[in-house]
């Protein structure tokens, strides 16, 4: 049996073919699936029971087994989700003024190892398959209180996306299909850690919006964080930073994990005014967010609000992002250690 949430547009198109249905069974089929979030084939009623027969016999809709629901008092959100083979992947909704935002894991684990990120520590699993990225989607619409809508959609949550590239690609086509979740290609934004070819390919195949973990000023100590450095080292990324394709008002998003005494000087704010001139950018200053064994400390505030106020004189857009729900902990990796911990 096969699942329809791991479905394209295309799929379902050569499906319809193969099954010897009119080409727009497709159309119907998609929107079904994606649009109107059916969860049992017979709902779909304008589709003859002949050909829903048939469907069944090949074909079903599930997945998304959310074993843990945690709530902040600030409103986030974060569910653990067990895979079919066993492993457990999450998902954040973070609500903020204007928008509610669901972040997204696009493997199980992590093989780039960066040593301030607990998924990056625990290693690789596997990449999730398209029903896996969907059904984040689904289980966290299932979850929204009444009157509540998700606006944005980022591929931050566990993994690096780009090393998960085809399903990673097919997921945001449905995103941002009108007849599939219909979000559009500015509210979705995808956040790797540096990986240049896949930068490029997206920037060709995609127009979602990029976001970068850049973390470092040198390669020196970006070396020492993030081990993808050595691979492509800042004179690598930050040129394909540069010819990134944006459109009309977009900006790149640079994000910028704040490490006490790593990356936190007035030096560091003066090597990131020098790199990132020119590049239309918004910075977001992430604190970090210290885990049970973490070889880091969080930096102290003021020297996160001198770096602020430096990068923003320099004329950048920049902002300190606040901890959500970190009495859930909702930073990344940390619900699954927390629910392992409990002999779950
Ligand atoms: N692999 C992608 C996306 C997932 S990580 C990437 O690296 O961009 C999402 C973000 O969480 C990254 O910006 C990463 O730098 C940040 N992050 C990871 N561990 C963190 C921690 N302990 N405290 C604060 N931010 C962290
Ligand atoms: Fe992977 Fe991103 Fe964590 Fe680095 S920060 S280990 S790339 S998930």
């Amino acid at each position: 049996m096969r699942n329809l949430r791991d479905m394209t547009y295309d799929d379902l198109a050569s499906e319809a073919r193969r099954l010897e249905e009119k080409p727009y069974r497709a159309e119907q089929l998609f929107a079904w699936i994606y649009q109107r979030r059916a969860v049992d084939i017979d709902e779909m009623t304008d589709i003859s029971k002949a050909f829903r027969a048939r469907l069944k016999e090949e074909f079903f809709i599930g997945g998304g087994n959310v074993l843990e629901v945690r709530k902040a008092a600030d409103g986030t959100r974060k569910f653990l989700t067990e895979l079919e083979d066993g492993a457990r992947i999450e998902s954040v909704l973070i609500p903020e003024t204007d928008r509610l935002t669901l972040c997204v894991s696009s493997q199980a684990g992590c093989a780039l190892g960066c040593r301030f990120c607990m998924t990056g520590m625990a290693g690789f699993t596997r990449n999730l398959n398209l029903s896996e990225l969907t059904n984040q989607v689904f289980s966290a619409i299932k979850i929204l209180d009444e009157g509540e809508k998700l606006t944005n959609i980022v591929l931050m949550g566990m993994g690096e996306p780009l090393n998960n590239f085809d399903n990673v690609l097919k997921f945001t086509k449905i995103l941002t299909a009108p007849r599939g979740f219909g979000f559009s290609h500015n509210k979705v934004t995808l956040s790797t850690a540096g990986l240049v070819p896949g930068i490029k390919k997206l920037g060709e195949e995609s127009n979602i919006n990029l976001a970068v973990s850049l973390n470092a000023t040198t390669d020196e100590v970006r070396d020492r964080i993030m081990p993808i450095n050595k691979k492509y080292p800042l004179s690598e990324l930050i040129p394909a930073l540069r010819s990134y394709p944006l459109k009309g008002k977009r900006h790149i998003t640079i994000e910028y994990v704040v490490l006490k005494d790593v990356n936190d000087s007035i030096e560091d704010a003066k090597r990131l005014v020098r790199l990132l001139h020119g590049l239309p950018c918004k910075i977001n200053l992430i604190p970090f967010n210290a885990f049970p064994g973490a070889a880091f400390k969080s930096p102290e505030t003021e020297r996160v609000l001198r770096i602020h106020d430096f990068l923003k004189e320099a004329g950048f857009v920049v902002i300190v992002r606040s901890s959500k729900g970190s009495e859930i902990q909702a930073a990344c990796g940390q619900l699954k250690g927390w629910y392992e911990a409990k002999g779950a």
